[in-house]
C-alpha cells in the first residue's frame, strides 16, 4: 500500500450503522460467487475450474497481493491453489455458462474467457508500474435467488453541500471520493445526513456496497432539490460520478438526492445456438433500452458461451437485444449472430439458430471473386468483426449468421487484374452472392509517370474508414467501388531491392468516369524549417530548430521517410558554415538564426537505384485557415493541413452539439504547435504536440487530447464533467467514423 493510500484510509469517514453484507464478504468454499484481488503489473492468466485456480504469468512482474474470496494466494510460490479446507473453489452443481464477470478495479482490461477446464481470466496492464484489479464472479442460478427487494432497499443518497466552483464525488465499491477544483472547497456537506469535512478526508465510507449484481447503476438517476448551477450524474464501468459546477460568483447552496435501484427479481435466460467449438469462448452482448449512450445500453459485465455453445443470464423483466460477433480461433470463421428486441417476462429460452454461408462476391460483368477482406458490422452504431485472407487466393471465410436478419458489410477481393472493395447492406441470404447493381460500380485505374524511380513492383495502399486494402502490381489492376472518397498511398518495390512508400492523400470518384490516378516522375528535396517552443528543455521559453527535409514526387505526393528503406539520412547546417547554436536557443542565438529560409541548407543522401543527395534551403510555415481554425504549417503538406483541420473542425461541432448548445460560426481557435508531449488550451487557443500534426494521416481518427484542450477554450478544468464531455465527442468521433463506412456515397 503506499503512503497515500494509508494517509487516506486513516481519514476515511463512515456513515453509522448502514453497512450491508455484500457478496464480496464471502469466505466460505466451495463458493457460489467470487471476488479477486490482484496487484497486476504485465499479463496474467488466472484459470479457475469448480476445483482449483491456476495462475499462468504471460510477461512483466509477478502478481502480488493475490486474494480469492479473501484468502491470500502466492502464484509466485506457488501457481495453483485450492482452498484450505480442501473443498473445490466453486460449488460443483453451479453451472460455468452462467458466469457473469464485472471490474471492479484496475486501469488495463480484464477479460473473460473459456477453456476447456473452466473459466479463463486475463489481466492486462501495458502502462508502466503495477494497478490494483479486483473483479467479482457472479452466477446465473444463484443470482435468480437474490434481490426479491422492493424499492425501499434501493440506494438512496441525499447529498447536501455549499458548492463554489467543480466538485466531482465518485462512488465505486463502498466509497465516495470528493475531488475539488477551483474556487472554495465545498462547505456544509452531508450525506444520509452525516457530516463530511471533505478537506480533512476526500474519502467516505458509502452505506451499501454498490455491488453491480446487486444495484443497477446504469439506472442510477439524480433529483435536484436545490441548485443554481448544474448537477450530473455520469454512469462508467461500474462507477457513479455526481458533478456540482457552480459558475456564478460566491458560493451555492446544493441539495439533491441519487437513488440508484436494485434489480428486481430475475428469470433465467438460456441463450443456445447448438453449435460448439467456434463460439466457445465468445462474448455475449446484451442491449437494453435507452439505445444511446452505449456505456448505458450495453448490460453491463461480460458473459461468455461455453463449449456447448450455450450462455445463461439471469435477467430482469424487459426488452433485450442480444448479438455475438466474434472471429473463431481457427480464423476461417466468422460469427456475427444477432436477435431483433426480446421481451422476457418469466425463464426463456432463446435459440440464434445460427445458420453456416460460403459466401461470394461478384465483381462487375459476373465476374467471381477472391475474397480478401470481409467485414461484417455490429448492429450498434460502432464497431464490426473482420476476416482477412491469410494468403493471396485462399479460400473465403465460413459465416455463422442468423437467419432473415439484415447485415451491413464490406468485402474486399480480386480476380485477375480487377480489385473491388464493395460497402452494402445484405439479408442472410443475399451474403451467399455479394453483388452490387450495374451502374453502382465506380472506376479508376492507376499509373506512374515515366520519370517514376524504376521498380520491380508498384502498389498502392487504400484506407478507408473501416479498413484498409493494399493492391499489388497496381499499375496492370483496374480498381471497382461503391466508396467514392477514400485516401489513397503508394510503394515502389525499387530495382536495387530498397522500397519507397509515399504517403496517402484523400480522392475522390465520380460516377459514369473511369479515373486514372497518377503517381510518381521525377522527385524533388521539400524541406521546411520553424522555431518551436520545447518545454521538455526546461527554462523558460524554451526553444528549439524543427526541421524536415523529404521528397515529392510530380502530383505532390510525400515520400515516407520513416516507413521507405532506402539508407535515408539528413542533416541541416548553417549555409555559412557555422554550427547551429545549442538548445534551448537564447535571444541572441534566435537572432543569429534570423530567417531560416535564408540562413539553413538542408540536405539529405539516399539510395533510389543507386546514391543520391538533395539539399536545399528550407520553407518558412505558411498562415493556414480552415472554417474555425487558423495555424501555421509547412505548405506542402497539404494532405496533414486538410485531415487535421477537418477533424479540429469536426470535434469543435461535436463539442457544441454534446453541451446541448447551438454550433457558434464566430468562435475562432488558433492552433500552435510545440515539440514537446502534452498540450494546452485557453482563452482562443491550443497548442498541440506537432509531432500529432505530421503523423495525421487518416480522415477519421481523434487527434489526441484535442477535444480535452478546446473544452479548456470553453471555460472547463479538470473536471469529470469535462471527461465526460470529451468521451463523449470522441464516441461521436467514432460514430462519423462508421456512419461514413457505412454512406459510401459520402464525399467530404
Ligand atoms: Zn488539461
Amino acid at each position: 500500500m503506499t503512503y497515500l493510500a494509508r494517509r487516506l484510509l486513516a481519514g476515511l469517514l463512515v456513515l453509522p450503522g448502514l453497512i450491508a453484507a455484500s457478496p464480496g464478504a464471502e469466505t466460505g468454499f466451495p463458493a457460489s460467487s467470487l471476488r479477486v484481488i490482484a496487484v497486476i503489473d504485465g499479463t496474467d492468466e488466472l484459470h479457475i475450474s469448480p476445483s482449483g485456480a491456476k495462475w499462468v504469468h504471460k510477461g512483466w512482474s509477478f502478481p502480488t497481493d493475490v486474494r480469492i474470496n479473501g484468502q491470500a494466494w502466492n502464484p509466485h510460490a506457488k501457481d495453483s491453489w485450492t482452498p484450505p479446507s480442501g473443498e473445490g473453489i466453486l460449488r460443483r452443481d453451479l453451472d460455468l455458462a452462467g458466469v457473469v464477470l464485472h471490474t471492479l478495479r484496475g486501469r488495463g482490461t480484464v477479460k473473460l474467457g473459456r477453456d476447456s477446464s473452466g473459466l479463463v481470466i486475463t489481466f492486462d496492464d501495458p502502462e508502466n508500474g503495477a494497478d490494483t484489479y479486483e473483479v467479482a464472479l457472479d452466477f446465473a442460478e444463484v443470482l435468480l435467488k437474490e434481490n426479491t427487494s422492493t424499492a425501499t432497499d434501493d440506494l438512496r443518497l441525499s447529498v447536501k453541500a455549499t458548492i463554489d466552483g467543480n466538485d466531482d464525488v465518485t462512488l465505486s465499491g463502498t466509497r465516495a471520493l470528493w475531488t475539488h477544483t477551483g474556487d472554495s472547497p465545498a462547505k456544509d456537506v452531508t450525506v444520509n445526513g452525516q457530516p463530511w469535512d471533505t478537506v480533512k478526508t476526500n474519502l467516505l465510507q458509502l452505506p451499501a456496497e454498490l455491488t453491480p449484481e446487486t444495484f443497477d447503476l446504469q439506472k442510477a438517476t439524480v433529483t435536484k432539490l436545490k441548485a443554481r448551477g448544474t448537477i450530473g450524474l455520469d454512469y462508467q464501468a461500474e462507477r457513479l460520478y455526481l458533478a456540482f459546477d457552480d459558475p456564478a460568483s460566491g458560493a451555492g447552496e446544493y441539495d439533491v438526492v441519487i437513488t440508484a435501484p436494485r434489480f428486481a427479481r430475475r428469470n433465467l435466460v438460456r441463450v443456445e445456438t447448438g453449435i460448439n467449438e467456434s463460439l466457445e469462448g465468445a462474448a455475449l452482448k446484451i442491449y437494453r433500452a435507452p439505445d444511446d449512450p452505449e456505456v448505458k445500453s450495453l448490460l453491463a459485465g461480460q458473459r461468455v458461451f461455453d463449449a456447448d455453445g450455450k450462455c445463461l443470464v439471469a435477467l430482469e423483466p424487459g426488452s433485450y437485444r442480444f448479438e455475438v460477433l466474434h472471429r473463431a480461433g481457427d480464423l476461417t470463421t466468422l460469427v456475427a449472430l444477432k436477435t431483433s428486441a426480446v421481451t422476457v417476462v418469466g425463464p426463456t429460452n432463446i435459440d440464434l439458430k445460427p445458420i453456416t454461408i460460403h459466401p461470394g462476391l461478384i465483381g462487375p460483368e459476373g465476374q467471381p471473386m477472391s475474397f480478401d477482406e470481409l467485414s461484417l458490422r455490429s448492429s450498434r452504431r460502432s464497431g464490426d468483426v473482420t476476416w482477412k485472407a491469410p494468403n493471396r487466393d485462399s479460400p473465403g471465410p465460413t459465416l455463422i449468421l442468423s437467419p432473415e436478419q439484415n447485415y451491413k458489410l464490406h468485402a474486399f477481393g480480386h480476380a485477375d487484374n480487377n480489385y473491388v472493395a464493395v460497402w452494402k447492406t445484405s439479408s442472410t441470404a443475399e451474403i451467399k452472392q455479394i453483388a452490387l447493381d450495374h451502374d453502382q460500380w465506380l472506376e479508376c485505374a492507376f499509373h506512374w509517370r515515366d520519370s517514376t524511380p524504376l521498380a520491380v513492383e508498384k502498389g498502392v495502399d487504400l484506407q478507408f474508414p473501416d479498413g484498409t486494402f493494399s493492391i499489388p502490381n497496381a499499375d496492370k489492376v483496374h480498381f471497382f467501388t461503391n466508396r467514392r472518397f477514400f485516401s489513397l498511398g503508394y510503394w515502389l518495390e525499387l530495382n536495387d531491392h530498397g522500397r519507397a512508400v509515399f504517403q496517402p492523400q484523400g480522392q475522390v470518384l465520380t460516377p459514369k468516369k473511369v479515373r486514372d490516378f497518377a503517381f510518381g516522375g521525377g522527385v524533388r528535396p521539400l524541406a521546411s524549417a520553424a522555431i518551436l517552443k520545447d518545454e521538455g528543455l526546461g527554462g523558460p521559453n524554451p526553444m528549439r530548430l524543427w526541421s524536415e527535409i523529404t521528397l515529392g514526387d510530380a502530383e505532390n505526393y510525400i515520400l515516407d521517410t520513416g516507413a521507405s528503406k532506402i539508407h535515408w539520412a539528413s542533416t541541416v547546417q548553417l549555409k555559412d558554415g557555422g554550427a547551429i547554436p545549442p538548445i534551448p536557443f537564447t535571444p541572441e542565438a534566435e537572432r543569429r538564426l534570423g530567417n531560416l529560409k535564408d540562413t539553413l541548407v538542408i540536405a539529405a543522401t539516399c539510395s533510389l537505384n543507386g546514391p543520391l543527395k538533395f539539399s536545399t534551403s528550407p520553407q518558412l510555415f505558411v498562415p493556414r485557415e480552415f472554417q474555425r481554425f487558423s495555424t501555421q504549417v509547412p505548405a506542402y503538406r497539404t494532405w496533414n493541413t486538410a485531415n487535421y483541420f477537418a477533424k479540429a473542425e469536426r470535434e469543435l461541432n461535436f463539442i457544441f452539439l454534446v453541451r446541448q448548445q447551438p454550433s457558434d460560426p464566430k468562435r475562432h481557435i488558433d492552433l500552435h504547435w510545440w515539440l514537446n508531449s502534452g498540450a494546452v488550451g485557453g482563452g482562443g487557443g491550443i497548442t498541440m504536440p506537432f509531432p500529432g500534426y505530421l503523423e495525421s494521416l487518416d480522415w477519421y481518427s481523434h487527434p489526441w487530447a484535442i477535444a480535452h484542450e478546446m473544452l479548456h477554450c470553453f471555460g472547463y478544468g479538470h473536471t469529470h464533467e469535462m471527461n465526460r464531455l470529451d468521451n463523449l465527442v470522441q464516441e461521436r468521433m467514432e460514430y462519423f467514423r462508421w456512419y461514413v463506412a457505412d454512406h459510401p456515397e459520402y464525399v467530404p
